[in-house]
């Protein structure tokens, strides 16, 4: 047997008896945004052959908070944030503000133009085998074997296949791979969240705008079923707005939200849109050899529409999945990426969903929900949960009492003061 060449790379291609033989991978990762690049992180880790697809075309339009969670978890450094946030205003249909600062922590801000390629880098150091391209399709082997089809970066190369026992498909929300290979993935529910990214003004120009706080506005005006928002990035700001509904000028209502805010005159420096997925999917993977992860099986959490810190568990759930279906040879276990994603966050999920349903329908009750934000113990609670990503059961008064708030604000009994 004759080891004619050995490409310094996950997959290893050498010739036997004059045939050319092409080595399978453990895992191809579709996708490098937070979900693809951790799973691949994580995989190459535990010693497995990983390659790591992304076609790094585009900017991920994002708002960039990461809770401390998603640091301590994922082992994010405070030198990949480009600010960090003390608190949020809420602002009302009928432009009250209810500030909700944070007592202990803060929020942190990532740039996706440099937090991406560095998940990348940090997946590529610990193992990975870097690709840029586009991800085509799945073929089969004549033994049922998975081969990634992908064609590299650069218009007229010719498609490249990658021989692989499990695909990972994190390729976010319009994921090719969700709707060609999993079951109930063709048609998801999506928000359309539009964003400007603008110059962030000179201190002391734009009054109403604080460095250190993100401004969240409910306000049908801005979005008739969602919420507008304001997000410090250090050097620039985002501002946009996200919606489920078709017809709604994502443009007009940005600019009325940056008219609002005082930041109409500042430069304009980007601006994009892309769709949020709304509910996480029924199933994620193929019962074979693919499982999604991250915005690809549509977690990201409504209400908020916070999606990094559930890409990166996702992606890491599904790379847990797939080592346990190498070493057991059992394609079942592709199923407890999303059964144990479900144990854990499901809760927050549904009510989240419950929230949205019901608190952002009509401006009388975004009023009232506002309302409900001048709490404190609805502060501490909100912020706790988001922080730490955890239902806090260390007060059931506070608890309690906001249950009986949350009630009396339903029916009407208290005035949206
Ligand atoms: C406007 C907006 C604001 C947001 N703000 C926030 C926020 O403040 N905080 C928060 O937590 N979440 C926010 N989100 C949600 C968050 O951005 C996503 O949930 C998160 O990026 C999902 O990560 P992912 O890795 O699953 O997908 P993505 O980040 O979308 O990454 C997918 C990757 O797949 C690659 N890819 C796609 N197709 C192919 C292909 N065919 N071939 C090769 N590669 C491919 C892309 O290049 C990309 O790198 C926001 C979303 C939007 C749209």
């Amino acid at each position: 047997m004759a080891e004619a060449s050995c490409i310094k790379t996950a997959q290893r291609i050498r010739t036997e008896r004059g045939l050319v033989v092409v080595d399978t991978v453990d895992v191809v990762v579709v996708g490098g945004g937070p979900a693809g690049a951790t799973a691949a992180w994580d995989l190459a880790q535990k010693g497995r052959s990983v390659v790591l697809l992304d076609r790094e075309s585009r900017i991920k339009p994002c708002g960039g908070a990461i809770p401390p969670r998603a640091m301590k978890d994922f082992a994010i450094p405070e030198s990949k944030l480009v600010c960090t946030v003390k608190g949020a205003r809420i602002v009302s249909p009928t432009a009250r503000m209810i500030d909700m600062p944070i007592l202990s922590g803060y929020v942190g801000m990532v740039d996706r133009k440099s937090f991406d390629p560095w998940l990348r880098e940090r997946a590529a150091a610990a193992g990975a085998d870097r690709r840029v391209g586009t991800y085509q399709r799945i073929e089969r082997d004549t033994d049922g074997t998975a081969v990634v089809v992908y064609r590299p970066q650069g218009t007229d190369a010719a498609p490249e296949r990658i021989r692989t026992r499990a695909v990972i498909g994190a390729d976010g929300a319009r994921s090719v791979i969700a709707s060609k290979e999993i079951p109930g993935g063709e048609e998801r529910p999506m928000v359309v969240a539009y964003h400007e990214i603008v110059k962030a003004p000179e201190p002391g120009t734009a009054p109403g705008y604080d460095p250190e706080r993100c401004d969240v506005y409910y306000d049908g005006t801005i979005s008739p079923d969602f919420y507008g928002w304001i997000f410090p990035h250090g050097d620039t700001v985002s501002i946009g707005m996200g919606t489920e509904k078709k017809g709604v000028d994502l443009r007009a209502a940005t600019a009325e939200l940056r008219r609002r805010s005082g930041l109409d005159k500042v430069e304009t420096l980007r601006y994009e849109g892309a769709p949020i997925p709304l509910k996480p999917m029924k199933k994620w993977d193929n019962g074979k050899d693919v499982v999604l992860a991250g915005d690809a099986a549509g977690v990201v959490a409504p209400a908020s529409g916070e999606g990094i810190y559930y890409a990166m568990c996702g992606g890491r759930l599904a790379g847990e999945a797939v080592d346990a279906m190498l070493r057991t040879g059992k394609a079942v276990h592709l199923a407890d990426a999303r059964k144990r994603f479900m144990k854990e966050h499901g809760r927050v999920f549904w009510i989240l969903g419950m929230m949205q349903n019901f608190w952002y329908k009509n401006d009388k009750r975004r009023e009232r929900f506002v309302s409900m934000c001048e709490d404190p113990d609805v502060q501490r609670l909100t912020w706790e949960a988001y922080m730490n990503k955890a239902l806090v059961r260390t007060s059931p008064l506070a608890h309690v009492r906001i249950f009986l708030k949350d009630v009396a604000h339903l029916l009407g009994l208290v005035k949206a003061t």
